[in-house]
């Protein structure tokens, strides 16, 4: 069959049998390499076991590849990732193992990069209890779904998951139902489509993680081109797992004007001494239709509704952004929006979308930006969509602005 080089970073790899490789994820892998490269830099992951009380860290990170393809982003791992002790490229496809291998030892990695043909599940099952690693990537056709409950048991205390979802349509509302199956959230179809898809997948993850007395703390979180990628750390605590339901919210999503409102699943109360005093279902109910303009809600989720990013982790990113990255300029400018994003008001509206359901014409960005800033609230752009509107503002209070 066709044999295909590539030349990406700085790896030099061939695929001789139709196995996959997309250009256009660059990004996601430029991406990657520089979120591990500031991840192992601080890393010291807390031991959970035996087995990793003994292990030394100083020698750096081990990162396993669960789908890996050609082997390609395992080999830049291995070349541009600083602090990295191994790593395993694994794949289910004969091909592509034979890819790998092939590309190994062309790139000259053999010290740091295994080949390895099994399924990324039964792997990682069988890793989870002696052999547990530093960062986990997942980068499925599709869905990962099938992937997140060996992963978040088989990475270490602290450890980082890179998973991807290419599966856009179910995730941005498409088929809810198929939604609700795969992630256990209902997807609804709004303007904020890819900020829930991210909020969705999320959710999934941490449902994974709690039922194993894990939690994730998301570092960072992207949507870009047709799909989503995040970057989320996972830790251990029976206590921070009883906090998940106030992490999380139902959508309800007005069918007539398209205002949304989140109500979380549960709420935690803390004293002066910030200690959790008390946990409790919410009291607030919201029913009916809605109070802009009388129409039936939608009502989807539950969403992740806690930040989506580490403020802390994106600087260190801006940074440490190295000019030579094929997407650099990209990623620099991405990770600036995401620096602005409002981490405490979940979901947007867009401009078009609030002039057209009133049929005004649309206001500058500028002009709605001030009106929201004269009015005390906040406001930001995210890095999903060039004309949205993330505010803590209440919906109340926008209508009112374009109405003017
Ligand atoms: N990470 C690669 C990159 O950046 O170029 C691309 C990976 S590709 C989207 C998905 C790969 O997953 C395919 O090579 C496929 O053979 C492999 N795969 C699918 N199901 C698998 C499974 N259960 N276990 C291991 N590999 C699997």
């Amino acid at each position: 069959s066709e044999v295909k080089e590539i030349s990406e970073g700085m790896a030099r790899i061939k695929t001789y049998g139709n196995v996959f490789y997309n250009p256009v994820q660059q990004f996601n892998r430029d991406l990657s390499v520089i979120v591990l490269n500031a991840f192992a830099k601080e890393y010291k992951p807390e031991s959970q076991t035996p087995w990793e009380a003994g292990t030394k860290y100083d020698d750096g990170i081990i990162i396993l590849e669960a789908l890996s393809a050609t082997g390609l982003r395992s080999i830049r791992y291995a070349k541009e990732v600083k602090g990295v002790k191994e790593i395993v490229a694994n794949d289910i496809s004969v091909k592509a193992v034979d890819d790998i291998k092939r590309n190994i030892s062309a790139n000259a990695v053999e010290d740091l990069v295994t080949a390895s043909h099994d399924d990324a599940t039964m792997l990682m099952y069988m890793c989870r209890k002696e052999r547990r690693f530093d960062a986990i990537d997942l980068d499925p056709y599709g869905s990962p779904s099938i992937f997140l409950d060996s992963a978040v048991q088989t990475v270490k205390e602290g450890g980082l998951l890179l998973v991807t979802s290419t599966d856009m349509a179910v995730l941005a509302g498409n088929s809810p139902e198929t939604c609700h199956s795969k992630y256990g959230a209902i997807s609804l179809r709004t303007k904020a489509c890819h900020e829930m898809a991210l909020r969705i997948l999320l959710q999934c993850i941490e449902s994974h993680a709690n039922r194993y007395g894990r939690y994730i703390v998301p570092l960072l979180s992207l949507s870009a081109d047709f799909y989503i990628r995040v970057f989320v750390r996972v830790f251990t605590s029976a206590k921070i797992c009883k906090q998940t339901l106030s992490k999380l919210s139902t959508v309800y999503h007005c069918t007539g004007c398209g205002s949304f409102v989140l109500e979380p699943l549960g709420v935690i109360k803390f004293n002066e001494k910030n200690q959790q005093i008390k946990y409790g279902l919410p009291t607030r109910s919201l029913g009916g239709s809605c109070q802009h303009c009388d129409h039936p809600h939608h009502v989807g989720g539950p969403i992740w509704n806690a930040p989506l990013h580490s403020p802390q982790f994106v600087e260190k990113l801006l940074a440490e952004v190295p000019q030579h990255l094929g997407t650099f300029k990209r990623i620099e400018g991405v990770l600036n929006v995401i620096k602005e994003e409002l981490p405490d008001s979940p979901l947007y509206y867009t401009l078009e979308q609030l002039s057209g359901t009133l049929h005004v014409e649309t206001p500058s960005m500028i002009m709605i930006r001030s009106a929201i800033l004269n009015g005390g609230y906040k406001v930001s752009y995210t890095h999903m969509n060039k004309t949205s509107i993330k505010t803590n503002a209440p919906a109340k209070f926008i209508w009112d602005v374009m109405r003017i």
